[in-house]
Parts: structure tokens; sequence; C-alpha cells
């Protein structure tokens, strides 16, 4: 390693949205970025929640922990992480970021871990790491970039981030912090895919100001519970059009409740506690992204016990539709549209925006930022390549590292390059017992509900050993009831097998390729086979 280089390692974050955590070398410190976890699409049956393999730090000296913001995505695999560690890092994250972690980690016993909250110009110095905290723009209050002073150079890493035009003192900073000069920059590439810029936060709210003021009946709202900026603003609406506010849903209550505390929401005189009657309330909720047990999911399925919508009710969607959930929200617009409910969401309607930079907005970051050169983050890989291309514009390709989860990019005085990869394993995790489900529980979870699963009992007799009844049972196959040949023909099978085996663990295995093979020459799908031998 060349003298006073620094090695970036992305260990989630830059292959897909979700899982940041970035981790800053330099000679035996490490830097880690963010914590964050995933959620999975349905194809990974029953995973809850994905955090990154950070087997790689867990033996290294780490001079600090560094989060961003309060999304999910940055610090939901924190706790997952102290857990491994046998003394934590110092912690540092923003004041609501810090609250919500708090929350986190006394659920998960680690209450105890003190967590240093950063402020706009803070200056961190952790091992030969100088950290410049700076407040951005973003769908949390509360959100950091971070200028990084290194051994190698000035590295910007922006965070989640927008540009507001309503906020001219946030772009007066980015560019006065790239006048200092910056070496290297790292970019958020969440919204690379679209054009022009994004709405501002007070447009969306000047629409709600509108919609609040002609609605004659009751207004649903579903929003991210972590937007406190949002729901600050509907808080104020709700104020001004004198409309009552019930809070439905676990992180919704949980988060504005927190907000409330720090002194966030100031406008709560609305909020009422019992399910208004008046039809002029307003529900905000959870579940904008159908979200099984959330409070829409559970109204657009008729299953919530409390509230049920009416004909005539005003649902609306304040999000975005997360890739991978679009089937699923669409399916509960379906069901509330069923109940004669109204609905309105982002794609026909400007009553959401988002906190990440679109084109037009990461044109003018790479404009004020002048970077010698550049990584983009935070994006799936199209996403990277897409940032690169158009950073293109502003940089020589030589000086633009498309890097993904793993590898080892170096940073000196004069050069950017990747020097080497480590391979991850994405850890999956089941969010009740918090623990890892291997891959092959998966690959059984694929194929069992692909093709089901068939038991084979073998009774034997405990002294002489002879197969004395075989018994077949399916869930998920063909049923016995209406297809017995089949089932007929793999008791045959099995007698058979079991006639020509030499111990128990050789038949078992004997019975499992056996079966599976003779279906499969039926052109049948070969399903799990569990064979299992009783002695009595
Ligand atoms: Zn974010
Ligand atoms: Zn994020």
């Amino acid at each position: 390693m060349a003298q006073n280089s620094v090695k970036l390692i992305p260990l989630g974050g830059l292959s897909e949205i979700g899982q940041n955590m970035m981790v800053l070398v330099s000679g035996e410190d490490h830097l880690i970025i963010d914590c964050g976890l995933m959620f999975p699409d349905h194809s990974l049956l029953g995973v809850d929640i994905i955090i990154p393999d950070f087997s790689y730090v867990l033996d290294k000296k780490i001079t600090g922990i560094v989060i961003t913001h309060g999304h999910e995505d940055h610090i939901g695999a924190l706790s997952y992480l102290l857990k491994e560690l046998k003394t934590p890092p110092p912690i540092y994250a923003p004041r609501f970021a810090k609250a919500l972690i708090h929350r986190r980690l006394e659920e998960a016993g680690l209450g105890k871990v003190k967590i240093h909250q950063t402020q706009e110009g803070h200056v961190l110095h952790l091992g030969k790491f100088e950290v410049h905290c700076f407040l951005t723009v973003h769908s949390i209050i509360d959100s950091m970039c971070l200028l990084i002073k290194t051994p190698a150079g000035t590295i910007f890493h922006t965070g989640d981030f927008k540009f507001d035009p309503y906020l001219p003192d946030h772009q007066e900073k980015i560019k006065k912090i790239g006048e200092q000069g910056v070496d290297l920059l790292l970019a958020d590439s969440t919204n690379i895919e679209r054009d022009g810029s994004s709405l501002s936060e007070k447009d969306i709210k000047d629409n709600f100001d509108k919609i609040f003021a002609q609605e004659k009946g009751r207004i649903f709202l579903s929003v991210f519970a972590s937007n406190v900026q949002r729901i600050s603003h509907f808080l104020e609406l709700a104020h001004k059009h004198k409309r009552k506010v019930y809070l439905d849903g676990r992180s919704m209550i949980g988060n504005v409740e927190i907000a409330r505390e720090l002194g966030i929401l100031t406008k709560t005189d609305m909020i009422v506690s019992e399910v208004p009657k008046s039809p002029r309330s307003i529900f905000l909720i959870t579940g904008s992204q159908a979200e099984p047990y959330a409070s829409l999911t559970r109204l657009a399925y008729e299953s919530h016990s409390e509230l049920k919508l009416k004909p005539n009710d005003l649902v609306i969607l304040s999000s975005r539709f997360i890739p991978g959930n679009e089937r699923a929200i669409h399916k509960l617009m379906n069901n509330i549209a069923k109940q004669g409910a109204r609905i309105l969401y982002g794609e026909i309607s400007d009553i959401h925006t988002s906190g990440h930079a679109h084109r037009d907005e990461l044109k003018k970051l790479h404009q004020f930022i002048k970077p010698r050169f550049f990584i983009p983050i935070h994006g799936e890989i199209r996403h990277l390549h897409m940032h690169a291309s158009l950073s293109a514009e502003f940089l020589p390709e030589k000086s633009i590292v498309t890097a993904y989860n793993g590898d080892v990019i170096e940073l000196t005085q004069n050069s950017l390059k990747k020097i080497n990869h480590i391979d991850l394993t994405p850890i999956y995790l089941d969010h009740i017992t918090g623990d890892k489900l291997e891959p092959e529980v998966l690959r059984d979870r694929r194929k069992l509900s692909e093709t089901g699963i068939i038991i084979a009992i073998l009774v034997c007799d405990k002294k002489t050993s002879s197969l004395k009844d075989v018994y077949i049972y399916s869930r998920g196959f063909f049923s016995k009831e209406k297809y017995p040949r089949i089932f007929d023909a793999l008791e045959k099978e099995v007698y058979a097998l079991y006639a020509s085996h030499q111990n128990d663990t050789e038949i078992e295995e004997l019975i499992r390729i056996g079966l599976r093979r003779s279906l499969k020459q039926k052109d049948l799908k070969a399903p799990i086979v569990l064979p299992s031998i009783i002695k009595i």
C-alpha cells in the first residue's frame, strides 16, 4: 500500500438501494460510515431483513462509526454489528437518527451503548480521519453530509441528499465545500434515472393545503413514519384547516412521539387519542408500501379492528412505490377502490417528492464540488453506471471508478483505483429471533413453494428389520385421494429400494433420490422427499 494512501471498502449500498455501509481505511484505522439494512423483495421467502456482511471489520481497529441519517438503510444493521463487536467503538449520529438508534438499541438489549450527537459544523477526530459534519437536505430530518480529511486527500460523502430551490443556503454551503477543494466525491445515485429536478417539500405542502381545504370528507394519509418534516407540515395544515388528526401504526405513533420530545413537531394540538367522529378528520397512518400488518394494509383488507373505510373517504399514498413492492401496492389500492374510497398517489398527483437528487441536481452537485475523483454510491449496479457516465461530463474517465460491494479502492494523492476485492455474503435474518437464515434454508423454502414435499414413513420390525408398512404423505403436491396411482407407484418403489439396502442412512438417501427420479420420469415436478424409518 502506497504511503498515505486510503482504502475505501463498500460493504453495502454499492449494488443495491439499501444496506449502506462504507469503510475507510488508513493504516490501522477503520472508519465506518452508516450501517444499514435492506428489506428483501418477495423472492426471498420469509427473510425479514438483509444486513451487510461486516465480518471484515470485526477484528479491525474501528476508530468510529459515523451515521449520516436515521433511515433504516443507514442505521438498521447497527445493533447487529454492535452485538458482534467486543467493545463498541465511538458512534456518532445527528439528533433524530440518534433517537431512532437509541430506541432500536434498547430493543436489542444494548440500551447502555452511548451515541454522540453530531451537529452542523462538528469536527470529529477519529484516528487518522477528521470528519466534518454538515446538515443536508433529504426526506428525513437531521441528515448529514460529511467532509472527511484523510492522509490521502479530502473526501466528500453526500449521504442521501437532494437540493431544494427554496433552501438556497444549503446549496451555498455545498458550493463552499467544493471551493475548499475536494479530492474524491462519493455521491448518492438513487435517482439517477429521473430527469430534471425533484419537487420541493414546499410544493408538496402547498398541494396538501389545497386538498385539506377542498376535501369535505375523511382523509387517510399514509406517509413514511420517518418523514417527520412532512408529518410536521400535515400537522400545521390540520391546525390551519381545523381538522382533527388520528395517528395509527406502531412506527407512526412512535416516531411522532420521539419527534415531539425532541421539539421537532410543535403544532400537535390537533392530534387526538380517540378515533374522531368528525367527517373532517385526518388519519395519519403507516402502510404506504403495503407492508403486512401496517395500518393501511389492514384497512384495505378490512382486518382493522378500529377503523373502516367508507365510500368517498380519500386515501392518499404520499410516498413512492419502492421497486419490488409495486404489485403488493397495486393490489392494496384495488382493495381500497373496491370499498368505494378514492385514491391519490404520487404517480397521478404531486403529493410526494423524493429525498434523492434527480439528474439535474446531480449535475449541479458535480459543478459545485468539482472533485478530482469520483465514485458513485447508493444505487443498484445500473444506477452506479449511469451516474458514472453522467459524471464523465465533468471528469476524465480515468478519474471515475465504478465500484461494487466488496471492492477495495485505493485513493492516493494522484490516483484512484480498484486494487482488490473481498467476497461478501449478504446476511439474511429472521426478524423475530434475529437469527441468520442459511442459504440452504432459503433453497428449501423456494423448493417447497414450487414443488411441495413428500414424506415417506417406513415402519420396520425392530428385531428382523423387515419392512412392515409404508406410509406416504404429501403437502403442496398431488393429493393421494385424486391420484392414488402415483402414490401406489411410490410405495412399490420404496419396497423395492428397501430390499436392496445395507443400512438406514443408505436407504434414506436411496429413497430420496429414487422417488424423485421416478417422478421426474413421469414428467412430474420432483418435490422434496423426506424419508423416515421407524422401528417397532
Ligand atoms: Zn435516506
Ligand atoms: Zn438511503
